[in-house]
């Protein structure tokens, strides 16, 4: 267990929600809730890519600090790659973080680990904050592979990155049977999967190195079930899907992350 828990970060993913007048809705609203606990949680969003530029200058506008992410890049520079977006396209934008590897890329979309670990090299050298998704399927829990499936998806994922960048990364720890299905990981188990995450990073960083990196959990986390989760030790923040997109429901939750801070 950590001495001393690293700042919570609590994320909203959007994914294939929202339109232009919700989006813009929502960003105002997290961007109004973030202001009341900037001293204590990190607040990010991740809006579908289409209204990135448009949320960004939401943000600017209200003088928030609510980080803006990006829910995927690839890893070309620039030139024949039909339908994709760049890191320095992000970053024009303000986009200072992007989500790798999260569950529905890895299994719906097939991304593959030497896809991933390039997406991981690229966002890190490009010099922005990669939340790194990971997680066991029901079945490799069920067989008692969570831990190994873990490990695996680190070690392959952070194959590159030194830890000076290590500085840059954030763990989502996310069992996919828990994504968007309201089943939620006990705390429990949340926190012996998370834990075993930090050993893990421990044994390729250091000792020191590990104990600063955020490890959110991600899963079916909302208001009733968040303050009990985050008093984890090794649970240092939310990456949230279906929840964020209410603004009442978002807010209790990093009203519960500042709480479990303070
Ligand atoms: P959920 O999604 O909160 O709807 O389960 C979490 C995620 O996929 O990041």
């Amino acid at each position: 267990m950590p001495a001393n828990k690293p700042r919570p970060i609590i994320g909203g993913n959007w994914k294939m929600n929202t339109d232009r007048t919700s989006g813009l809705a929502l960003a105002q609203g997290t961007a109004r809730l973030a202001k009341a606990v900037e001293q204590t949680v990190d607040v990010a969003i991740f809006p579908p890519a289409v209204y990135l530029p448009l949320i960004s200058q939401v943000l600017c506008d209200a003088s928030s600090k609510v980080i803006l992410g990006a829910q995927n890049c690839y890893i070309g520079e620039k030139g024949a790659f039909t339908g994709e977006v760049s890191v320095s396209m992000l970053k024009d934008v303000g986009v200072s973080a992007v989500l790798v590897g999260h569950s529905e890329r890895r299994h719906l979309l097939h991304e593959g680990d030497d896809l991933l670990t390039a997406k991981v090299d690229t966002v890190l050298g490009a010099g922005l904050t990669c939340v790194l998704c990971i997680g066991e399927k029901l079945e490799q829990r069920e067989t008692g592979q969570t831990d190994r499936v873990n490990e695996l998806q680190l070690e392959r994922g952070l194959k590159h990155t030194s830890i000076d960048q290590l500085a840059r990364v954030i763990i989502a720890y996310e069992p996919v049977w828990a994504i968007g299905t309201g089943k939620t990981a006990s705390n429990e188990d949340a926190e012996a999967a998370q834990a075993h995450i930090r050993t893990v990073l421990a044994a390729m960083f250091s000792t020191d190195a590990a104990a600063a990196v955020r490890i959110m959990y991600g899963g079916s986390m909302n208001a009733a079930n968040a303050t009990a989760l985050l008093a984890q030790p090794n649970v240092n923040g939310g990456l949230i899907g279906g929840a964020s997109l209410k603004i009442d429901e978002f807010g209790a939750i990093v009203t519960s992350a500042a709480h479990a801070h303070a």
